[in-house]
């Protein structure tokens, strides 16, 4: 069998209705996965899953409400069987200098993109643990390769999912369960439009220390979660792999 295959394999891809979730959804299930994809809105998740056809399901889930996670992963389980690889992909930005970002609104950044990525992760794995088999994969950012301005509670979610990929993975590799990250560089999306559209020295900037001279295709995302969700990555767990078209390391 093609160690690149998923056949076999359900995936949960929160943040699925849209932009780079919706690409690694689309990715998964031309690799064989069944996908469920996870959000907010059901209309758009409807439509994604319409669209990702055969193997696509959606759930509706608001994932900063901490407390309904672990029914949230039961309920699939009942539904579609045990879960194999979760891809936590749901983020929101906010971009905004430092002087006027409350605290409400940082700690709004840091229970989607952080808190929600642990405790949907815990969950995911308290089902996995025992079958001895499963993969995770978060989702960073340049944020946390450098430092981006009007991003602060964004960079430190982000600086704070790199951290936790590599603590998860020495607790949870043992039990034969990968955690890896991917940090997006520019990627067009909704997101990334809202922060680059309107900021035309911005987005110069993101260009101009971009080796590869353009923004990356939600699919070169999706095509790296399929290597590190397969077999053909099965002694890679604890990394982050930028897919940023050498943005990580332009001058
Ligand atoms: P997007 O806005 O298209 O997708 C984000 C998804 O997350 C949406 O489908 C949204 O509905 C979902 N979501 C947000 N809050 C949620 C909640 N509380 N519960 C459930 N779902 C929720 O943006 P995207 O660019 O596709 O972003 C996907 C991921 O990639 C995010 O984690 C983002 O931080 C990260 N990222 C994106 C870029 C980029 O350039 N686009 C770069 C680096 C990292």
């Amino acid at each position: 069998m093609n160690a690149f295959s998923l056949k076999g394999n359900l995936a949960l891809v929160t943040g699925g209705g849209s932009g780079i979730g919706l690409a690694i959804a689309r990715s998964f299930i031309e690799a064989g996965a069944r996908v469920v994809i996870a959000g907010r809105r059901e209309a758009v998740l409807q439509a994604a899953a319409a669209e990702l056809g055969n193997g696509a399901s959606y759930k509706v889930c608001d994932l900063s409400v901490l407390s309904g996670l672990a029914a949230f992963v039961e309920n699939i389980e009942q539904e579609f069987g045990p879960i194999d690889i979760l891809v936590n992909n749901a983020g929101i930005n906010l971009k905004k200098p430092a002087l006027e970002v409350s605290d409400a609104e940082f700690e709004n950044i840091l229970q989607v993109n952080l808190q929600a990525v642990f405790a949907l992760s815990r969950e995911a794995v308290a089902k996995m643990a025992p079958r001895g088999k499963g993969s995770i994969l978060l989702i960073s950012s340049m944020a946390s390769q450098y430092g981006i301005p009007k991003v602060v509670a964004y960079t430190a979610a982000k600086s704070g999912v790199e951290g936790i990929t590599k603590a998860l993975a020495v607790e949870w590799s043992p039990l034969g369960i990968r955690i890896n990250c991917i940090a997006p560089g520019f990627i067009e999306t909704d997101m990334s439009a809202k922060a680059l559209n309107n900021d035309p020295e911005r987005k110069n900037r993101v260009l101009a220390r971009t080796p590869m001279q353009h923004l990356g295709k939600p699919e070169d995302v999706g095509q790296a979660a399929v290597f590190l969700c397969s077999q053909a990555a099965k002694y890679i767990t604890g990394v982050v792999l930028p897919v940023d078209g050498g943005n990580a390391i332009g001058f």
